[in-house]
């Protein structure tokens, strides 16, 4: 790490953080990144001089621990700690210290819009000024490394952002318009890559579907998307340690695709190269194709240099419920997909298979009372592998009103209970 002073701001280049994550309620830097810090803010830039968080140092902030995020996507998200910064508050629910606060609609028990708040907001003023000051400072005499740093910095303005954001879409075929819950462990930064578009059951209720029938990628896609990825990311490659592969139905794609998918990324990204950390690849998968995953399947994912997350969208095992959200699929298939969840679960040490199910006011007392039997007859240890997301309707009023319900069901479930928010890429 190189540090200088230029005027009144403080350069760190290329500091290094720890390399994998860890559960804090203080906000740590992972990976090589560079920081410039003023009296009254630290930004915090990748290796290719993009800027990803801005936190307030002043008194105005909100909370030292607060901070505003850049996704790959270009969403500025605010991580709050919400109003209860203890045991009893955030982590209790959604698992982790932060509450990501988002600038688009999505499904959150607790919404905050920071847009509001004019102490958050001027974190974007001093962004802007920022930038500004480094190109004045382009033309100063500095040493070559800060040079070259402030130049990086300013050949990321903000539409030079948004465009890459566009590319990234462009490359892999759209937005990713939902990331699994369990991404939550690599805080949402995964590289993604499609493997297959569209869904099997088009379900009513759902806010993230396309239209799409469901259509495997072909090998010179993934490869191609692939080659592009790479270059996309370029030198901040290193700070991943996370591959998606999408969209809705990665699982159905079937083990031919996904093997090779996998393989070829392996390569193409450095996840087999030594790291301190084990990479973790996350899926979706529907019922019908966790059902169809065969043993050997299983067992060669277990064996990849991975640790793989599924996430299966179960929803609900009451049938009026199923029917009521239109998800063509009966109890049995669901308690059957449920059971097979909890047996891989048990079996292999590197595969976790998490599950997803519906909380809203409109749904029947049977929906909840069903599933909470479900949960509390689990024959699991006690808080093993596997935990249940519990989602909240996107258009559900009063999401907040659902935490009681949502802590009776976590009271009585024998594995480890969520809460789902619903983020893009
Ligand atoms: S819940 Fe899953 S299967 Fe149903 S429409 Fe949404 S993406 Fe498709």
């Amino acid at each position: 790490m190189s540090s200088y002073h230029l005027n009144d701001v403080a350069i760190s280049i290329e500091k290094q953080g720890p390399s994998h994550m860890a559960k804090t309620s203080f906000p740590i830097r992972y990976g090589k990144y560079s920081e410039i810090k003023t009296a009254e803010y630290e930004f915090i830039f990748n290796l290719n001089g993009e800027i990803k968080f801005i936190r307030g140092l002043n008194v105005n902030w909100p909370h030292p621990s607060e901070r505003l995020k850049r996704t790959d996507g270009n969403d500025w998200v605010y991580y709050s700690v919400g109003d209860d910064s203890s045991e009893n508050g955030i982590i209790s629910w959604l698992g982790e210290y932060y509450l990501p606060c988002l600038p688009y609609p999505s499904n959150a028990v607790w919404e905050y819009n920071y847009f509001s708040n004019p102490n958050i907001m001027n974190a974007f003023a001093a962004w802007s000024q920022l930038y500004a000051n480094l190109q004045g400072a382009r033309t100063e005499g500095q040493p070559s490394k800060v040079k070259d740093f402030i130049n990086l910095i300013c050949g990321n303005d903000e539409s030079v952002l948004y465009e890459k954001s566009q590319r990234l879409r462009g490359i892999i075929g759209g937005r990713v318009s939902v990331l699994p819950p369990d991404t939550r462990y690599a805080d949402y930064e995964i590289i993604p890559l499609i493997i297959a578009d569209g869904c099997l059951y088009h379900c009513k209720f759902c806010c993230v579907k396309s239209s799409q029938a469901f259509q495997r990628r072909s090998e010179t896609n993934i490869i191609e998307q692939i080659r592009q990825l790479k270059t996309f990311y370029g030198r901040n490659l290193e700070n991943y340690n996370a591959l998606f592969l999408g969209n809705h139905d990665a699982l159905g794609a079937g083990d031919e695709t996904i093997f090779m998918a996998v393989s070829e990324a392996v390569k193409a990204f450095g996840f087999a190269e030594p790291r301190t950390k084990t990479p973790m690849l996350f899926l979706f998968g529907s019922v019908d194709s966790l059902l169809k995953a065969g043993d050997e399947f299983i067992a060669e994912l277990n064996r990849l240099p991975f640790y793989t997350y599924i996430n299966i969208g179960l929803e609900s095992v009451d049938a009026p419920t199923l029917a009521h959200i239109h998800k063509p699929l009966d109890s049995s298939k669901i308690r059957e997909a449920f059971g097979k969840m909890l047996e891989i679960n048990r079996t292999f040490a590197n595969v976790e298979i998490t599950a997803n199910f519906l909380l809203g006011k409109e749904l029947s007392p049977d929906h909840y009372q069903s599933l909470a039997e479900l949960l509390h007859d689990a024959p699991v240890p006690s808080r093993g592998k596997g935990a249940i997301y519990l989602s909240p309707l996107k258009d559900s009023p009063k999401k907040r009103e659902l935490l009681p319900l949502f802590f009776e069901i976590k009271k009585q479930s024998r594995i480890a209970t969520y809460i789902y928010l619903i983020q893009r890429l």
